[in-house]
């Protein structure tokens, strides 16, 4: 323990440990895996090198998504890992449920066919769950909110943008989309004896997408979302003007656009922002809204779950840009996250985490915070998040955020829901960077995953997937691990 706590580096603030600090043993050591991992290399092959290496106990397949953090081999034009195929699937993939999909779970939405073509008839969640039973492991379903627009029956649930265009996203009002996804984790657990669900939507409300606040987005003010009929209708039910909601973004559209053109307002580009949510309150209540839409369908999943077993487990995938951006934190309260969930996924991806944070600041930086200067606008963020003593701006990229920024996130966290869900952190295994940016040695998965058990995390979840992870890294996920429970 005390070769963990030295080796994780310097961390400050840190409270002591207790005596009757629980048992490492257990902990939720689990690792994302997608479901072409298996195929590659056997599931048998995988789970043992999991458990050896990883010291693994729970699997999180990724079991419906079209996306490609979670599902497929390494992200295209990025190095293979060393084990697995050495050669990109661009031409198989494409996502979807990788189980079976039952059709009478899907009566009431349009999304009926979701079945990923990838692997054939293959069944991942049948073929991976009887290997993981045998070994004592825990397997929950991955479920995430990422589609592709030519699925049969998204057009006709897609979300409206603020110039009325339909969109490539579900509307999270819509019946069908709502239905969609109780539909699917009532499926998964239903039909297999699984340990429960992990549920992904990183979708960002209004607000963030105008202002280009978060990490990996573009400022997108002229595109945002949703103003279909169903969040009219759930707008009028709550009492809230939607002319003036979008008169309101269509001004926050014009700052934004002559901001990023360098044009100042008379009064400056913080006090201009300011005065536009003072005058068009709106702006908050729309992106409140959004956030309304999206808690209700993970409640709806919770409950959906739970009526049929009340043991199964239900964890929510807490996105990145909760760390790093003070008004995105506002709008996620972990109290209120404790009520519809067993478990939350707090993402506190430090290796990548520093390229992030680093494009977060500069897109402020390009409008509300103009006027500030990006390296000063970087530490004066840096104290309203608590962070510790992190790199400068230039050098964020190369650096990666520190364990000890793991550490505080972890224990924000635990705070924050106060014993009535469990935190498990989601701990950054080789998540592709730029060229430059820097690429976590085992030595930072070691440190970043024993910060993490040091907070007091129930446990970790090794991310984003098996396929892009390198085998060195995750024997010394492994090793932090065996330390912390000796
Ligand atoms: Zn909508």
């Amino acid at each position: 323990m005390l070769a963990s706590w030295a080796a994780a580096g310097p961390l400050t603030g840190l409270a002591p440990l207790s005596a009757a600090e629980p048992s490492g043993a257990r902990k939720t050591i689990g690792i994302q895996v997608g479901a072409v991992s298996f195929v590659d290399q056997g599931a048998d092959p995988v789970l043992d090198l999991l458990q050896e290496r990883g010291a693994v106990n729970t699997v999180f397949l990724t079991t419906f998504t079209y996306g490609r953090g979670l599902a497929g081999r390494q992200i295209p034009g990025q190095p293979f890992p060393d084990h697995g195929a050495q050669e990109s699937d661009e031409k198989f993939f494409h996502g979807g449920n990788y189980a079976t999909p039952h059709p009478e779970f899907y009566r009431d939405t349009v999304l009926k066919q979701t079945r990923a073509p990838d692997h054939g008839d293959l069944d991942i969640v049948a073929t991976v769950l009887p290997a993981a039973k045998k070994r004592g492991m825990k397997l929950f379903c991955s479920v995430e909110d990422v589609f592709r627009s030519d699925v049969p029956g998204v057009k006709e649930v897609a979300e409206v943008d603020l110039q009325g265009r339909r969109t490539g996203t579900l509307c999270l009002f819509h019946p069908d989309v709502r239905a969609f996804w109780t539909g699917l984790v009532t499926d998964l657990c239903k039909s297999y004896d699984i340990d429960g669900i992990l549920f992904f939507n990183e979708r960002n409300g209004p607000l963030l997408n105008a202002l280009g606040a978060s990490h990996a987005q573009s400022i997108a003010s002229s595109r945002v979302t949703c103003f279909c009929e169903h969040h009219q209708r759930a707008a009028k039910q709550r009492g809230i003007d939607f002319e003036r909601a979008r008169q309101g973004y269509q001004k926050l559209d014009q700052f934004i656009q002559a901001a990023l053109k360098g044009q100042r307002p008379s009064d400056g580009y913080f006090v201009e922002f300011w005065r536009l949510l003072v005058e068009w309150p709106e702006i908050i209540v729309w992106d409140r809204l959004f956030d309304a839409a999206k808690h209700q369908v993970l409640a709806e999943v919770n409950a959906a779950v739970k009526a049929v077993r009340a043991n199964l487990q239900v964890g929510f995938h807490v996105e990145h840009v909760n760390s790093f951006n003070p008004i995105f934190r506002a709008t996620r309260s972990y109290a209120d996250l404790a009520t519809k969930a067993d478990f939350l996924k707090v993402v506190v991806y430090n290796n990548c985490g520093g390229e992030r944070y680093a494009n977060f600041i500069r897109n402020v930086g390009s409008t509300v915070f103009r006027d500030v200067p990006k390296e000063e606008l970087l530490r004066f963020n840096n104290h309203l998040l608590n962070y510790g003593d992190e790199a400068k701006l230039d050098e964020l990229a190369t650096a990666g955020l520190s364990p000890d920024y793991v550490f505080r996130e972890t224990q924000r966290a635990l705070a924050g829901v106060d014993g009535k869900c469990r935190i498990l952190p989601g701990i950054d295994i080789g998540i592709p960077t730029g060229k430059d940016s820097r690429q976590a040695s085992p030595k930072d998965t070691y440190a970043a995953v024993a910060a993490a058990l040091k907070a007091g995390a129930d446990g970790i979840i090794l991310s984003r997937k098996y396929s892009e992870m390198r085998l060195a890294n995750l024997s010394a996920a492994g090793r932090a691990v065996r330390e912390f429970q000796r």
